[in-house]
């Protein structure tokens, strides 16, 4: 019998995408790869969230390492050209095992033009799946899911305030980030867990930012550095062509 998974990431779109299949489809399955490094007020809105949606998480997890930091530190790498070895250790191979050829796979993607877009690609690479995008299907951008979580009761995840654009592994940083705006912003927010990723970074190599068209440690980041613009790449389905595409752009 095929199944719904909805892809929860504990973010507002997700919640609505989860509201709108389970409303049509009770019996979906909300699911999310954990990985052990989100920050506790995301794990704070996903136990408000299910209590509101009626709905239980299920978690596929790696059964080869308890989390990121744990991947890091058993390959010794962060990120570089060959990607992020947390994305594929703690999110897609787990997802793998998980998941059925007869599934359909629904995404928190919203009507805006770069999730549209993003939906796109996502299909023309995993063109073997189902996919849907409830929210695309009913004309939802960003902003109107956000209102629709503080419509339903839920305080959105802090990480929304800090200015994060996604607020994925901010108990580490997201490695495949090579801003120095996000890890300005990081390090703004959290000096502590930003000194222990840089301070490992350090110790593998790993120089995981870039200014000036140069490669330079995090910790190399200038203390007055601007927070205005921190990008970095959502850690979904589509993570390794993000990847490629800011090598190829770099
Ligand atoms: S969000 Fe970043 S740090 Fe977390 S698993 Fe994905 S690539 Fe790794």
């Amino acid at each position: 019998m095929s199944r719904t998974l909805v892809w929860w990431s504990t973010g507002a779109a997700s919640f609505v995408a989860a509201q709108l299949t389970l409303r049509e489809n009770p019996n979906a399955i909300v699911a999310r790869c954990e990985t052990g490094n989100e920050d506790p007020d995301n794990y704070r809105f996903e136990a408000d969230a299910m209590r509101r949606l009626n709905a239980t998480v299920t978690l596929l997890r790696s059964t080869e390492y308890t989390d990121v930091w744990d991947v890091w530190q058993k390959r010794r790498y962060m990120a570089g050209i060959a990607g992020a070895p947390c994305t594929s250790a703690m999110k897609i191979a787990p997802r793998l095992e998980f998941q059925r050829p007869t599934d359909v796979h629904v995404f928190g993607y919203t009507a805006d033009q770069k999730d549209v877009e993003r939906f796109e690609l996502l299909k023309a690479n995993y063109f073997e799946l189902t996919v849907r995008a409830p929210l695309i299907e009913a004309g939802i951008t960003k902003a109107a899911s956000l209102a629709m979580v503080e419509r339903a009761g839920l305080a959105l995840p802090r990480s929304y305030a800090m200015g994060f654009p996604n607020a994925n592994c901010l108990k580490t940083g997201c490695v495949k980030a090579t801003s120095p705006d996000y890890w300005s912003l990081y390090r703004f927010h959290f000096p502590e867990n930003f000194a222990r990723t840089a301070a490992y970074a350090r110790e593998i190599g790993a120089r995981l930012t870039r200014i000036k068209d140069e490669r330079v440690f995090i910790d190399e980041i200038p203390a007055d550095w601007p927070m205005t613009a921190p990008i970095v790449p959502a850690c979904d389905f589509l993570c390794h062509i993000a990847q490629q595409n800011i090598e190829e752009a770099a």
